[in-house]
């Protein structure tokens, strides 16, 4: 278990070098926004939380709900400038249910579906950016945004994961969500609430984004991609996908971390602990 998260944590060291070896052209014509079919590729951007769901741990300074709506919106504007058809689950500070966030995302045939996040963890020192995938279909998309977001960022890189968040489960398109730092890290928290970070993480976003397609074949090349290195059902808890499913009780879902936490040794757990189903 541990070993696959280590070897998915060495991707971005390895991808580096695959996509380079691509060379221009290629990758390029892979990655132009929408070119695939009639239609252009539709870019679902899903801002965590929202209205009275503030996201994160109580008591945390920094409303998880604004970053995540600032993110995506910076994020519209610059896949919109790429020639994206772009739709938000929420564009303003509402809150929108996670059945509904699904189904916008279901409405679209070709489209891909973006979840953004921030991460929040009692431990202060708790940070860095972790990508969560759940379909098999989704792993180049999410492996593509982590490799930039993780790259671009001052934080520690803590991985592609794959786990059952209901949004994740639920869509039939590729879907990932994106944990873009801790906001009760102080140091992360301060680079969240500059603008120009933000601007920076939405960048990287959407260049994972028009690099899906080339990061996916850098990732095919290799064999850490194949179905036997990365096997879908063995690294996830799926006590967890079942309990976390349909419900948004923080006190439920905390009870099922702790069962976790207990279960295992590993200090990863904490960061999604005290957090929504969704992230
Ligand atoms: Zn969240």
């Amino acid at each position: 278990m541990r070993r696959n998260f280590s070897k998915l944590r060495l991707l971005p060291a390895a991808l580096s070098i695959a996509t380079v070896a691509c060379g221009t052209s290629s990758a390029a014509s892979r990655s132009s926004p929408g070119q695939s079919a009639s239609s252009p590729t539709a870019v679902v951007i899903d801002a965590g939380h929202g209205g009275f769901d503030r996201g994160g741990i109580p008591g945390q300074m920094v409303a998880e709900k604004e970053m995540t709506l600032d993110v995506a919106q910076r994020l519209k504007s610059l896949l919109a400038a790429s020639g994206y058809r772009v739709v938000m689950t929420r564009d303003s500070d509402v809150f929108v249910p996670l059945p509904t966030r699904v189904a916008i995302a279901n409405s679209y045939g070709n489209a891909i579906f973006v979840c953004i996040h921030f991460n929040s963890a009692k431990r202060m020192g708790a940070g860095g950016i972790e990508t969560y995938f759940y379909s098999r279909d989704s792993l180049p998309l999410a492996s593509a945004i982590h490799y930039y977001v993780a790259g671009g960022a001052p934080s520690s890189n803590r991985g592609v994961r794959r786990r059952g968040f209901y949004v994740l489960r639920k869509t039939t398109i590729p879907a990932v969500l994106v944990e873009c730092g801790f906001l009760t890290n102080p140091t992360e928290a301060a680079y969240a609430q500059t603008a120009s970070y933000r601007q920076k993480l939405a960048e990287e976003i959407a260049a994972g984004v028009r690099g899906r397609n080339s990061v996916a074949s850098a990732l095919n090349s290799t064999p850490l991609a194949t179905g036997e290195s990365i096997p879908l059902q063995s690294y996830i808890d799926q006590t967890k996908v079942t309990k976390s499913e349909g419900h948004r009780s923080k006190r439920s879902h905390k009870k099922s971390a702790r069962k976790k936490k207990s279960s295992s040794k590993s200090t990863e757990s904490e960061a999604s602990a005290p957090k929504t189903p969704e992230g």
